[in-house]
């Protein structure tokens, strides 16, 4: 299968740089083990503070709904 990078650059928000950006399969697993999220499931005023947390999510999802994701 082919990697999906150069397309998913135009979708990631992040802001934090990183060698993981645009390898999807690699930032879900970095985040997934130390209990976060990647930072496409937060807003872009909320992705800059780095909180990548479940709880953050969790917050930002119950102040806002999930419009923000699509
Ligand atoms: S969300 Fe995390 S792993 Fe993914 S590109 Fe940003 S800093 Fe790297």
């Amino acid at each position: 299968m082919e990697c999906k990078k150069e397309k998913n650059m135009s979708y990631c928000n992040c802001s934090y740089p990183c060698s993981s950006k645009g390898i999807c399969c690699d930032c879900i697993a970095s985040h997934k083990r130390i209990g976060e999220l990647p930072a496409c499931y937060f807003p872009d005023d909320i992705e800059k503070g780095y909180d990548r947390s479940v709880r953050n999510f969790i917050n930002v999802v119950q102040e806002r709904g999930t419009g923000y994701l699509r």
